[in-house]
Formats: C-alpha cells, structure tokens, sequence
C-alpha cells in the first residue's frame, strides 16, 4: 500500500483530502499539510487543532511525515505479511539459489526484495524489483 502524495507539491505524503465535483463526476485530491495552508484549504485548520500543531511547526512536521512515508514504502505492509516473509527467509536463505530462483520466490512471497544465498558465489545477497518488471541484484563488496 503507498500513501498517496500531494497532488500539488508531488513531494510530500497527502493528509488533506477534498472531493472536487465537476461535470459530475467526483474526483478525490490530496495535499499535504504545508500545500492544503498555502491553497487555504478549510479543513487544514481544524486538522491543524486536532492535531495540536502550529503554524511554525508545519514544515517540520511535513518532513516527518514524508519521512515516515519513505521508510514505511521499504518496509512491508503489515504484520501478517511481515510474518510470512520471516518464515520465507529462514526456509531459503540457507538454500543456495540461482539469483534466477531468488526472484520466482520474491515473486511468489509478493515482496520487493528477496535475500538468499548465491550459488553462484555462495554469498548472501538480495534481489529486488525496478521499475519496469527488472530485477537487482545486491552483492556484498569484500
Ligand atoms: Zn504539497
């Protein structure tokens, strides 16, 4: 799951959301704190107050949550998933596999990355998707 990001800057995690309507037909946007102040947006000011954040503290607390933002898209989802991909890595990573086979089983895991050991090199190292349905692979320097 990735947060969605301000549709005005592109840069920082939406927590602002408006439903536009147009030609009847709804369409949702996001902001984040800073752009949802600039644009003057009605919500930003009681989220503000619930929240207990001032104006001066806005930029900081956007960084923070692009921050969270960043670190959580590297991470899995969720507690289950995060579950099932421990058990994954203990039961192959012991295995040497072709970096091939690394990423059937990152395919078939649904993660991001797989860490296995190389039977090319018998070194542990780590597949993981790129854009554009490719693969890297990550091995350690000696
Ligand atoms: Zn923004």
């Amino acid at each position: 799951m990735h947060m969605p990001l301000c549709s005005r800057c592109h840069k920082n995690v939406a927590v602002v959301f408006i439903s536009k309507m147009e030609e009847g037909s709804t369409s949702n946007e996001g902001y984040c704190l800073k752009c949802a102040k600039e644009l003057g947006l009605k919500p930003i000011d009681g989220l503000m107050r619930q929240m207990g954040i001032t104006e001066d503290d806005l930029d900081q607390i956007t960084d923070e949550m692009t921050n969270m933002h960043s670190l959580m898209n590297t991470e899995n989802d969720d507690a289950e998933d995060e579950e099932i991909k421990i058990v994954r890595t203990k039961r192959f990573g012991m295995k040497p596999m072709y970096p091939e086979d690394a990423c059937i089983q990152m395919e078939l895991s649904g993660h991001d990355f797989f860490v296995f050991r190389n039977a090319e090199n018998d070194e542990v190292n780590v597949v993981y998707k790129r854009k554009g349905h490719t693969y890297g692979l990550i091995e350690p320097e000696c």
